[in-house]
Order: C-alpha cells, then structure tokens, then sequence
C-alpha cells in the first residue's frame, strides 16, 4: 500500500450558467444597462442604502423599500492585486475593490483600472480611502463589466 500523502488534486471546472437575478436584481441591471444609473436600495428601518441593491435588509429583516441613485465618487474600503491570470478574466496583473460610493452605506465589488499594478507600485498607488471614481462603459449589456472604477 502507498503510504505517501496526497497534498494535492488537479480538477478541472468549466460551466456556463444562468444567473437568476431576482426582481431586485433585474430592475438594478436593466437600468445600468439603460440609463447608465447606479441604484440602491433604502431599508426603511435604518435608512441604510444598501448597494448592491437588495431587496431585504440583512440587518432589520424587512423588505427595503425604496430605489436610490448613488453617486459617482467613491472610497476603496479593501480590495487586491491579482497577478494570476485566470480562464475568464482580465490578463494579470488586475486590481478588484469594494468601494463604498457617496450616497452608499454597503461597498461594491468591481475592477479599479488605469493604474500600475506592478508590485513594487501597488503601496503607492492604491490604499484603503484612496478615492475614486465610477467610469460607465458606452457599450452596456446590464452586466457588473458595465463599469469599473479609477483612481479620482
Ligand atoms: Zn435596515
């Protein structure tokens, strides 16, 4: 019997699914898409504007209740440098941060582009409060690659 470990298992994914994106979900896509807007959604409870919208607040436990347009400058609250390239995704090196946008009280996940992410530059040109801007792209499809962001 072989008595040598096994640390490691190679596996291979590929699928396509359909994502369900729900009637809250929907609706903040399709007017991305269209109106190039950014919504969120009010808890009426808290007041807090909960982007990406949802359609319950997770922390009072009722049903938000109102769409609210955020701004377009916002704050890096975390984010990382990627320097693997992946099947799918952008060619590394890439950066993708929560940003808390004016107007928010809950961060979104997105690319920050147009800037050097080679490592011996992230320290200065990216930190948590760096400010930024969102960018629409011209071409939408309501998808989260219909924006991205970059340093204000
Ligand atoms: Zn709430």
């Amino acid at each position: 019997m072989n008595q040598e470990s096994l640390t490691t298992l190679q596996e291979h994914w590929d699928i396509t699914y359909n994502h369900v994106l729900g009637e809250t979900g929907s609706h903040f896509y399709t007017v991305l898409r269209d109106e190039g807007k950014i919504l969120g959604r009010r808890c009426p409870v808290c007041e807090r504007v909960l982007l990406p919208p949802r359609s319950f607040c997770d922390r009072d436990f009722v049903d938000t209740t109102d769409w609210v347009e955020v701004g377009t400058m916002g704050r890096v609250e975390a984010f990382t440098v990627v320097f693997q390239t992946f099947r799918g995704l952008p060619e590394a090196p890439y950066c993708i941060a929560y940003v808390l946008l004016d107007g928010a009280d809950t961060a979104i996940l997105n690319y920050i582009k147009g800037v050097d992410w080679a490592p011996e530059n992230v320290p200065q040109n990216m930190s948590i409060g760096t400010r930024v801007e969102l960018v629409l792209s011209e071409e939408r499809e309501g998808k989260m690659t219909d924006f991205w962001f970059e340093k204000a």
